[in-house]
């Protein structure tokens, strides 16, 4: 998967992609990435990228020539064009489900904005998908471009050492993961729960599914209503949730 991120901030992402796993997956070839400066396309003298809104009020407003000149010259016309991605805080809310989606392209390009944000002709002419990672404004889509390439990157198959640790995230299975444990068994007063300690596979399954359910019902029951429980979980549920009224 190849990604081509168009920023004004080219030095952000160093750091993103120097560490730890994201390191790795790009030494091995898993992922490949272009930081591009959109101010090497302004086609004036002093790489303007910005101007002042139309209409009056404060802050300036992206361009269009830069970034339609950019994502110009990094796609060939003969080809289908990727996806072009902007961040932007009146995007759709990003999920897991949106990651997932997302790691099923070969290339996405994605656009980082400054300032008040972009000309809305950016975002009706070049822009394919709107994506916003919380009701929260950022001084710029770098963050947010990096929050949306580290959930999908761990996606890639291969990318985790582990493959099954991505399968039980939260939000993966629809529900939030387990309570999980490492040694030393015993730590200050507090012992890791008998039955991860048992070796029995079934009974570990079981106990990590019902904490899961229990703990989606206690943080995020709107999850919960979209889950297709067997009568067994729903039965043990309400009677978790009497057992804690009760206490
Ligand atoms: N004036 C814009 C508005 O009210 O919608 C906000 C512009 S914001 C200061 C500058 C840039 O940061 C945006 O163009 C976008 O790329 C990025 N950004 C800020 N908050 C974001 C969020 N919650 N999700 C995604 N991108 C965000």
């Amino acid at each position: 998967m190849h990604f081509d991120v168009l920023t004004l901030f080219p030095e952000m992402f160093e750091g993103f992609f120097s560490s730890s796993i994201l390191k790795r997956a790009l030494d091995r070839e898993l992922v490949t990435a272009s930081v591009i400066n959109f101010r090497d396309y302004s086609t004036n003298k002093h790489r303007t990228v910005d101007d002042t809104p139309y209409g009056g009020g404060g802050g300036m407003v992206l361009k269009p020539e830069p970034l339609f000149y950019a994502v110009e010259a990094i796609t060939n016309e003969a080809a289908a064009r990727p996806p072009v991605v902007m961040m932007s805080p009146q995007g759709t809310p990003y999920t897991q489900k949106k990651a997932e989606e997302l790691a099923g392209y070969d290339r996405l390009i994605l656009l980082c904005g400054h300032y008040e944000g972009f000309d809305e002709r950016i975002r009706e002419h070049l822009v394919d998908d709107e994506i916003s990672i919380g009701d929260y404004v950022l001084t710029g889509g770098e963050l947010p471009a990096m929050v949306l390439m580290d959930s999908v990157i761990r996606l890639i198959p291969g990318v985790l050492g582990n493959e099954s640790s991505a399968e039980a995230d939260s939000f993966s299975t629809g529900l939030l993961e387990y309570p999980q444990y490492t040694r030393p068994a015993e730590f200050r007063d507090w012992a890791v729960p008998d039955v991860l300690l048992s070796g029995n596979h079934k009974e570990i399954d079981q106990w990590r599914r019902r904490q899961s359910l229990l703990r989606t019902l206690e943080r995020r029951p709107d999850l919960l209503e979209k889950q297709d429980l067997s009568e067994e979980e729903r039965a043990w549920l309400s009677q978790q949730q009497k057992q804690r009224r009760e206490s």
